[in-house]
């Protein structure tokens, strides 16, 4: 089984379509992280993800559309859901709301449920790909189940043989963590499902105090205890290494070595997050032990991220 081509902007678009259209599965690139999309629209297509990243069950994959008014068309917006959207898209924001019966995407890409996760990706390929194939793409995280995810064309290529068409190469993803996910559903508060690369704070200043998960939310991947894990042991707000760990350091006052931000700011460490811990995992790094993030502007989504990666793996789902 070989690694999937890797092909650089047009280039990759052309091939990307040219697959796309043929049910195929194309990793793409996003300012989160990569994705490994298929046609929303072709349940055969969509099956090819969750059996591509081994996903023993079937969980709602985030539909990518290329603006607004494609959103609207697979799920109603109300004016709450109207003013994220104005105030973030393009950009890592995911709303979850009711899916439209005569929207697109399918019902395998969410899952079965009643409502629907949609998102703008603010990468100029991505969007350039989405216009162009003039539907939505349903697109997880491209990594095989309950690893970390990818933030280059390369991790993504080493990661699958030829069950992905392509890579498309968008260099590395700017924000490098998942987007933020918040359910606008009627007669509910807006809820933060999932804290992600855009802070709570810059979201409740357009739509107010965010309420939690409730507990009519499911239980799906990125929202379950053990995920995004790398091979490694992690053991969270550490202050210095034991024998036999390495060190991941936060701030200026960490030792020398790896530091995920050494200026202490908490969206250059959550660019850094699955970069580091990737690199931490090839060297053969029996336990990482990571220093303490504060839980500001990035912070709560990178937090939640670690004490997943940290949780004990049996559960593990992506
Ligand atoms: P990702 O791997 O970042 O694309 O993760 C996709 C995540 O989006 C899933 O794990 C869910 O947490 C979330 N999601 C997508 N659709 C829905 C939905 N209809 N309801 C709740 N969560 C959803
Ligand atoms: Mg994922």
């Amino acid at each position: 089984m070989s690694d999937p081509p890797v092909y650089p902007g047009s280039t990759g678009i052309n091939q990307a379509l040219a697959a796309l259209a043929d049910g195929r599965l194309v990793a793409i690139p996003t300012e989160t992280v990569y994705g490994l999309a298929a046609d929303a629209a072709s349940p055969d297509a969509v099956a090819r993800i969750y059996a591509a990243k081994g996903r023993p069950a079937f969980n709602p994959l985030i539909t990518h559309v290329a603006d607004a008014a494609m959103a609207a068309a697979e799920g109603r917006l109300d004016e709450r859901a109207r003013a994220l959207a104005k105030a973030f898209w393009p950009g890592p924001l995911t709303l979850v709301v009711p899916a439209r019966e005569r929207g697109k995407s399918c019902e395998l890409a969410r899952a079965g449920l009643e409502t629907i996760g949609l998102r703008v990706p603010g990468h100029p390929l991505t969007r350039e790909l989405l216009e162009r194939f003039g539907g939505p793409l349903a697109a997880p995280s491209a990594n095989p189940s309950g690893r970390l995810s990818p933030t280059t064309a390369a991790d993504v290529a080493q990661a699958f043989g030829d069950e992905v068409a392509l890579v498309v190469d968008g260099g590395p993803c700017e924000a490098g963590i998942e987007s933020a996910i918040v359910s606008v559903l009627p007669e509910d508060p807006p809820r933060l499902l999932r804290p992600g690369a855009i802070g709570r704070s810059a979201l409740e200043a357009v739509i107010g105090e965010l309420a939690g998960r409730g507990s009519a939310d499911i239980n799906a991947p990125g929202q379950l205890s053990s995920h995004y894990a790398p091979a490694a042991a992690l053991r969270l707000n550490a202050t210095a290494s034991r024998p036999g760990e390495v060190l991941l350091g936060f701030g200026p006052a960490a030792p020398p070595g790896p530091n995920l931000s050494p200026s202490g700011d908490t969206t250059e460490a959550a660019a850094n997050l699955y970069r580091m811990l990737r690199k931490l995992d090839e060297q053969g790094a029996g336990t990482i032990a990571v220093m303490p993030v504060p839980d500001e502007g990035l912070g709560e989504a990178i937090n939640d991220r670690l004490r997943r990666a940290a949780a004990p793996r049996e559960s593990a789902v992506s």
